[in-house]
C-alpha cells in the first residue's frame, strides 16, 4: 500500500481509539532497522507506525554528510517505497523535535512535504511532534498551535506533549533531575491544550505524561499512574462535552509492565513509543553472532576467518533485522493491533 494518507491515517487512530488499541511507533535510524518494523507490521497484517528522530536523521545520513533533514528524508523515501510492496498502512512520523531544532529539522521537513503536496503527492511525513514540553504551558502552546495550523493544511497531524517524559532519548526532555511533579500532566494543563489545540481545524495527537520514562529500566523504578489519562479525558469531557477526546501518545514504552500497559489502552493511547527495547533487540542478535563465531569474524592466528558465515555484515544485520522485528511484534500484540490492518477495507 502506498503510505497512509490524511484519510487513511485519520481513520486508523479513531479505530484504535474506539477499540481500545494502539499502534507501536518505532524508532529506526537506517534502512535495515526501518525493514525490521516493516517485516513485523506486514507478517502480523498490522498498521504501524515508523518515526526518525533527530540524531536518527542525522545517523541515517552518514558520517560523511551529518545532516539530520537528509537522512529524515533519504529513510521516509525508502519506506515509501517499500511500503508500496506490502499490504498493510504505514505513517510516517517524527519524534521529538525540541523548539531549538524547530528552524533546522521539523520546519524544512514541513517545507518538503509542502512541495511534494503542490506536485499532488502525498505529504514525506504524515506525522511531526514538537516537544515544547520544556516550556511553560502557554509558550508550548503559543509555539505549537501557528505550527499545527501550517501543518494541518497539507494534511498533517501534529504531536505535541505536556510534562515532561523523564529519562533521556537522543537529549529529548527530562533528565535525572527532573522535579517529579513535571513528569505528570495534570488536568488542568490537559484542559488549555484541548482549549488552544481546538483553535485550529486539523487533527493532533497529545503526548501527556504520566510518570513515563524513556529508556528502560529496573521493575519499580518507574511509578506510572495511567489514571491521570482518564482523569484528564474525563476533565475536557466535563468542560467541553462528551465528543472531547484525546488520542494519546505513550512515550517510553520499553520496559513497561504490560498491565500499565493495557490499562492506557482503555484510556484513549492510540500510539506507543518503542525504542530503546528495540535498540537491544538488535545489537543482541549482533553481540551473539560474535560471540558464537568469533573465529569466523576474526582472522586469528594467520586464519582467514569466514567471509559468508561470519564477517560479512550482511549476515549479522539480517539476524539483526530479524531479532528486531520479533521485538517489534511483541509491540503489536502488546498494543492489541494484531490483524487489525485496515488495508483492504473501504476508507471514506
Ligand atoms: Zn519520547
Amino acid at each position: 500500500m502506498p503510505i497512509a494518507d490524511y484519510n487513511t491515517y485519520c481513520k486508523m487512530l479513531e479505530n484504535a481509539f474506539e477499540n481500545n488499541f494502539a499502534y507501536p511507533a518505532i524508532n529506526v535510524t537506517s534502512e535495515i532497522t526501518a525493514n525490521a518494523a516493516l517485516a513485523a507490521f506486514q507478517e502480523l497484517k498490522s498498521d504501524g507506525i515508523i518515526q526518525v528522530s533527530t540524531g536518527g536523521g542525522k545517523f541515517a545520513s552518514g558520517t560523511a554528510v551529518g545532516d539530520m533533514v537528509l537522512g529524515a528524508i533519504s529513510i521516509a523515501e525508502h519506506i515509501h517505497r517499500a511500503a508500496e510492496k506490502l499490504d498493510i498502512n504505514v505513517a510516517l512520523h517524527t519524534d521529538h523535535c525540541p523548539p531549538n531544532a524547530v528552524d533546522t529539522f521539523m520546519i524544512p521537513l514541513i517545507e518538503e512535504s509542502e512541495r511534494r503536496v503542490a506536485e499532488g503527492k502525498l505529504p514525506l511525513y504524515q506525522s511531526h511532534m514538537l516537544d515544547a514540553s520544556g516550556l511553560p504551558l502557554e509558550e508550548n502552546l503559543d509555539l505549537s498551535v501557528p505550527i499545527y495550523e501550517r501543518m494541518a493544511k497539507i494534511g498533517q497531524i501534529i504531536e505535541i506533549e505536556a510534562g515532561v517524559v523523564g529519562g533521556e532519548e537522543d537529549g529529548a526532555a527530562g533528565s535525572d533531575d527532573t522535579p517529579a511533579e513535571s513528569l505528570y500532566t495534570t488536568p488542568e494543563d490537559m484542559v488549555r491544550v484541548y482549549e488552544r489545540m481546538g483553535e485550529v481545524d486539523g487533527k493532533y495527537m497529545f503526548a501527556a505524561t504520566f510518570g513515563n520514562v524513556h529508556g528502560t529500566y529496573k521493575p519499580g523504578a518507574v511509578k506510572l499512574r495511567p489514571k491521570l489519562l482518564k482523569e484528564g479525558q474525563d476533565a475536557i469531557k466535563a468542560r467541553f462535552g462528551d465528543d472531547a477526546k484525546f488520542w494519546l501518545v505513550f512515550h517510553g514504552g520499553s520496559g513497561s509492565d504490560k498491565a500499565d500497559i493495557h490499562e492506557t489502552l482503555d484510556y484513549g493511547v492510540i500510539k506507543m513509543n518503542v525504542d530503546t527495547d528495540c535498540q537491544y533487540a538488535f545489537s543482541r542478535a549482533i553481540a551473539d553472532h560474535f560471540f558464537s563465531n568469533y573465529d569466523k569474524v576474526l582472522m586469528i592466528d594467520g586464519e582467514v576467518g569466514d567471509k559468508k558465515k561470519g564477517y560479512d555484515p550482511r549476515v549479522y544485520l539480517k539476524a539483526a533485522e530479524v531479532a528486531m522485528a520479533d521485538r517489534v511484534k511483541e509491540a503489536c500484540e502488546d498494543l492489541r493491533c494484531v490483524g487489525k490492518t485496515l488495508a483492504g477495507a473501504a476508507v471514506a
